[in-house]
This record gives structure tokens, C-alpha cells and sequence, in this order.
């Protein structure tokens, strides 16, 4: 259960908003604890709903930061709340995006809500499978939605994430990524022989699992890495090759660590799994 009460007591110059509009019910300004702070430019807020603190700081620092300093004074993630468990039962802690650097592409933003509506798919599944969260990216000073995409090890513990920020144009975030498979937690538990669709990207993981085929996502047509092909030796393969150059590029690079892959080669009107499922509904 996060604790709004034992946070504000370790803040300085806490200052309730005024609950004049439903936007500011729950919520303070205090100093923020991680930079040197004379006017309090630190927005705490309770999400009753999530059961979380929401922290903002309006100076120079990022949530991770603000978090890390509350930690030196005896708060823990508990305390801030925010974590939630894999289906595995292993516990994740969220980990919240770096102070990203300067770029020119405005990002429009995208929800949890907006990304399930695009794909068709169903906001508990991705949830429930895919542990997909709303989150919020921060670039060139603007704040704007976004989905928090954990990647999971074969044993559900989080080894990297990526955001999605928008549905067209920018799409990902991902600062410090570690490239892997993903969908990696799906494997576990599918008997030698089985078939496995490696797919380009996250959200043609997602279809697959939901049409109840067990699949990994590489996370982009060019990122396939040969060490990966040990976690599919013992299935049968099948490569879902998009119809263009870089789809092709894709199959045969998977195909070449992988000999004996099926490839399934889609057309251009059901270029990806997604589009599939969204004309079979
Ligand atoms: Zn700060």
C-alpha cells in the first residue's frame, strides 16, 4: 500500500493544492529532495485508483531521481508503491525514464487505451500478459502519455523495457535498452517440437498470443542476433516475413541461425499478424 502520509513527513514546506478542482484532490507541492530546491517545485500526488505516488518535479529532476532520494530518507518503493508482480510471482520494480535528450520529432503521446484500440486487442490482455502500464514520457519539456513495454527473461524478471509514444509517426523510447526476444516468459512451459512465431516487434507478439499461439518478437526487422536462436532450437520455427526489403532481410537472417524454419511469407494487405486480426474481426 503506498503511503502519501510518511512521504510528506520527510518533505520539506509540504503545501496541500487547493481542492478547489477534482484535478488537485490528493495532491501537494513541497521542496523536491533531489535537487537544491528554494521554491517548492515538487508535485506529490496520491493515485487512490493505482494505489500509487505520482512525483513531478518542475526543476531539473526525473522521477528516478526524485524517487532515489526519497529512498535516502527511509521511504520504500513500497512506501511510493507502483511495482506489481509477473505472473510468475516475481516482483518488478518500475523504473521510470531518464531526463531524455533534446530531439526535433514532437511526440504526440499514446495510452494504454489508444494503443489496445489500434491493435484490437483487449486493455486486460495486454495487462495481464504483457504487463503493459500507462506511464508518462517527458521530452524538450513537454510531458505527454505513454505505454511502458517491459521485456521479461524466460523466468519473468525484467531485463529491459521500451516506451511507446505514439501510435503514428515517433513510436518508441527506449534509453538504455538491452536488445532481447520478446515474449521470451512465453516459452516456458511449451513442449519440444511446439510451434513458435518469431515476429517483427511487440505488438505482433501480442496478436499471436491472443490468437493462442505461442510467439517472440524481435524488436525490430534488423535486430535478429544469432545468440538468440538457443531459446528456439528445440521448436518449430516459423517466421512471419513482411513483404518488404527489410522483412525479407529478417526471415533470411533468422533462417540462416535457424535452418528449417518455416517462413510464412504474408501479403501486403495482411502485412503483419496485427492486420490479420484486425480483418478477422
Ligand atoms: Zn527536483
Amino acid at each position: 500500500m503506498s503511503n502519501p502520509t510518511k512521504i510528506l513527513s520527510v518533505l520539506v514546506n509540504v503545501r496541500r493544492q487547493s481542492p478547489g478542482s477534482s484535478k488537485e484532490a490528493n495532491s501537494w507541492m513541497a521542496r523536491c529532495p533531489a535537487h537544491d530546491d528554494s521554491t517548492p517545485s515538487l508535485w506529490i500526488k496520491h493515485d487512490r485508483v493505482k494505489d500509487r505516488i505520482v512525483l513531478y518535479c518542475h526543476g531539473p529532476c526525473n522521477e528516478g531521481q526524485v524517487r532515489e532520494a526519497l529512498y535516502r530518507k527511509g521511504i520504500t518503493s513500497d512506501d511510493l508503491g507502483g511495482e506489481f508482480r509477473t505472473n510468475f510471482g516475481s516482483k518488478i520494480q518500475l523504473v521510470y525514464p531518464e531526463k531524455p535528450t533534446r530531439t526535433e520529432t514532437p511526440i504526440e503521446g499514446c495510452t494504454l487505451e489508444q494503443l489496445a484500440a489500434v491493435k484490437k486487442l483487449p486493455i486486460d490482455f495486454l495487462q495481464e500478459e504483457f504487463l503493459l502500464k500507462d506511464t508518462t514520457w517527458r521530452e524538450n519539456r513537454r510531458t505527454t502519455p505513454a505505454v511502458l513495454i517491459p521485456y521479461l527473461d524466460f523466468q519473468g524478471n525484467l531485463v529491459t523495457q521500451r516506451y511507446r509514444v505514439g501510435i503514428n509517426g515517433e513510436k518508441f523510447r527506449a534509453p538504455k535498452f538491452q536488445p532481447m526476444l520478446y515474449g521470451l516468459w512465453g516459452l516456458k512451459g511449451l513442449e519440444e517440437g511446439e510451434q513458435v512465431f518469431v515476429v517483427e516487434g511487440e505488438s505482433d507478439t501480442w496478436a499471436c498470443w491472443f490468437l493462442k499461439r505461442a510467439a517472440v518478437g524481435v524488436p525490430g526487422a534488423k535486430q535478429w542476433r544469432s545468440e538468440w536462436a538457443k531459446y528456439l532450437r528445440k521448436f518449430k520455427v516459423i517466421i512471419w516475413q513482411e513483404p518488404d526489403e527489410a522483412g525479407k532481410y529478417f526471415a533470411q537472417s533468422v533462417t540462416r541461425d535457424l535452418p528449417g524454419s518455416l517462413i510464412v511469407k504474408a501479403t501486403k494487405e495482411e502485412k503483419d499478424i496485427s492486420c490479420l486480426l484486425q480483418k478477422n474481426q
